[in-house]
């Protein structure tokens, strides 16, 4: 039996000009997907309406191609919100949902109430609304009654193995907001499995969402992809490039003339790549062939 071809995507979020940080996020989710002769989707991720910048779709797609990464389908998840809606009505048929109009001074109240300050990082939302009936006067948001599980997770790229208690370090977290938004980590869940995602490659920064993401693709009964979670790129000071912190835009590398196979070396060289200074994404698929090699990947992941 052959393996299924592998499905990689870069999901970028269009809020905002694309800096180097994510530009070397989508380097790599582009060269897992070539690198195992796979599919590459690109998938804009705008459900947010207000923080989308309607400009950002274009400048995304042209830096991209500037930086010499291509794609075979384009999605938008703000088309489809009936994939979203099918999939929650599954949940809630099968009595997984209920409604909540907490707000999140009440949330925070109520955690102080119960027995103090949670032991991770994110506050958990203690469940009032499972137990009192949301205030039918508010507007509602849908959160998932998360099963009483401890989900571990382990990264094909670092081996690292994360363990979660749903109810007592996630909680019961929201699907779809309360002004009607799917949330990201639903939204995230259905799109990998309909799009037949079977590699997701993203910043580390989501590797702490990733068991909770794994227990809702069990809750409706869709395959886990692997998960391989790669550093964000920081700056000299070790800290992470974000949007407001000049990180410098690829938009203004690009429409500087500058070279961008200089780009795509310099990103490389990030990651302790011995490549010349001028290169193409392409030419970097042996250095990510290594890389996973020395990761054990194809031996652990090829079924
Ligand atoms: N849209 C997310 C971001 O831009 C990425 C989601 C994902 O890769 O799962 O951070
Ligand atoms: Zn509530």
């Amino acid at each position: 039996v052959l393996p299924a071809p592998a499905v990689g995507r870069f999901a970028p979020s269009p809020t905002g000009a694309m800096h180097l940080g994510n530009a070397r996020t989508a380097l790599l989710a582009w060269l897992h997907s070539r690198a195992l002769g796979g599919q590459h989707l690109l998938r804009f991720e705008d459900l947010d309406t207000g923080r989308v910048r309607p400009w950002a779709y274009d400048t995304t797609r042209r830096d991209l191609e500037w930086l010499g990464l291509d794609w075979d389908t384009e999605y938008r998840q703000s088309e489809r919100l009936d994939v979203y809606a099918d999939a929650l009505a599954r949940l809630t048929a099968a009595g997984e949902t209920y409604p909540c109009t907490c707000t999140r001074r009440e949330i925070q109240q109520a955690i102080l109430d119960s027995a103090g300050a949670p032991h991770g990082h994110e506050p958990v939302y203690p469940g009032t609304c499972r137990v009192h009936a949301a205030d039918p006067g508010r507007p509602a948001a849908i959160r998932w009654r998360v099963p009483d599980e401890t989900v571990c997770v382990t990264d094909a790229l670092t081996h690292e193995t994360l363990c979660q208690n749903l109810p007592g370090e996630v909680g019961d977290f929201v699907l779809r907001r309360n002004d009607g938004v799917f949330a990201y980590h639903f939204a995230v869940v259905v799109d990998d499995a309909l799009m037949g995602v079977t590699d997701v490659l993203r910043g580390a920064d989501l590797w702490p969402a990733t068991p909770r993401q794994v227990a809702l693709q069990r809750a409706l009964s869709y395959p886990t992809p692997r998960y391989l979670h790669v550093p964000l790129l920081t700056d000299y000071r070790g800290e992470r490039l974000a949007k407001r912190g000049g990180a410098p835009p690829v938009q203004a590398l690009r429409e500087g003339g500058e070279d961008a196979s200089r780009v795509v070396s310099a990103l490389a060289r990030s990651l302790g790549w011995e490549v010349p200074e001028r290169v193409t994404a392409a030419e970097l698929l042996p250095f990510w062939r290594a890389r996973l090699a020395e990761a054990g990947f194809f031996i652990n992941s090829q079924t």
